[in-house]
């Protein structure tokens, strides 16, 4: 690690907004990191404001904070202080909703948890109960689009298929907005990688040579979602903090929104990958670097 050694204490003394990445900082596959729940905890004892922000698409904003409440980090509904969770397909929802409230409408390639946000939004879905896989060539050509239908949303889809995709980039060779969940490539289950939402949407940029504006980390929009809905006006940037564990996606959201922000090594990228090409290839040097989020001074 370089320079001073920076411990939660030092965060919270420093910092009143914390975006905190789930996978990899709060949780490790079905356990919860060590120091986290206590840390997150002192965060609400001391009125900070979370954010608690995921890539992962499969659950709404509720779902998450239920996942959450599992691992033993009850967030307060209410209270001076404001605590969210923002999976990918609750950014998504609230993105189309603020930037494009014309749509009601939208295709969707994801799971039901996404679909329950959008809807939960007021934007009705079409697609995930598309069971039949294949589509003939005349019933493609003959097939009658939607005229509401005005978006194709990508997320995590376990139930991809042929259907699904030849119908969706009929929506996008006809001028319907494309609009993805994140740009993950693939989870790394106990080391075996496994396609995620990323996969899906090369399917569908080969296809139709168009490329989704992508709602989940790295991209900074998601703070101007958290100022619109709760209010981050530009003086308390200074003041906010994220806190992640992958360096592409976290460290580069806070870099692009111009926040501070911490590498936590309970996941993806070690103190070292910093500096790798491969790893960092925009170079870009987290504020801060912590073993754990609850590496406490007190127990140091
Ligand atoms: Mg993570």
């Amino acid at each position: 690690m370089e320079g001073t050694e920076t411990y939660f204490e030092d965060l919270v003394e420093k910092y009143n907004h914390f975006m905190i990445d789930c996978d990899g900082v709060l949780l490790s596959g079905t356990k919860a990191i060590e120091g986290s729940v206590e840390a997150v905890n002192r965060l609400i004892e001391q009125k900070k404001s979370c954010y608690f922000i995921t890539n992962s698409s499969g659950r709404t904003s509720k779902g998450l904070r239920e996942k959450l409440d599992k691992f033993g980090i009850s967030l307060p509904e209410t209270g001076e202080a404001t605590y969210c969770c923002f999976s990918s397909s609750y950014t998504t929802s609230l993105y189309i909703k603020q930037e494009y409230p014309e749509i009601k409408k939208v295709f969707v390639l994801g799971e039901k948890g996404l679909c329950d946000q959008l809807e939960e939004e007021g934007i009705q879905t079409v697609g995930l109960d598309i069971t039949e896989i294949s589509i003939e060539p005349e019933e493609y050509e003959n097939y009658e689009l939607d005229e509401d239908i005005q978006a194709v949303v990508v997320g995590y889809d376990q139930n991809i298929n042929y259907r699904k995709l030849s119908i969706a980039s009929l929506y996008l060779q006809n001028g319907r907005k494309f609009i993805a969940c994140n740009p993950d490539m693939f989870d790394s289950i106990h080391g075996r990688p496994i396609p995620t939402t990323g996969v899906t949407i090369e399917a569908l940029t080969y296809i139709t040579g168009l490329k989704p504006y992508i709602c989940g980390k790295p991209n900074p929009h998601i703070v101007n979602i958290i100022d619109k809905e709760f209010g981050l006006p530009e003086e308390e940037k200074a003041k906010t903090v994220m806190i992640g564990d992958r360096l592409t996606t976290d460290i580069y959201l806070a870099h692009n929104a111009g926040v501070d922000s911490c590498l936590v090594l309970t996941g993806c990228n070690t103190a070292e990958d910093v500096h790798n090409k491969e790893e960092n290839p925009d170079k870009i040097i987290p504020t801060h670097v912590m073993p754990r989020l609850g590496h406490f001074r007190e127990s140091a």
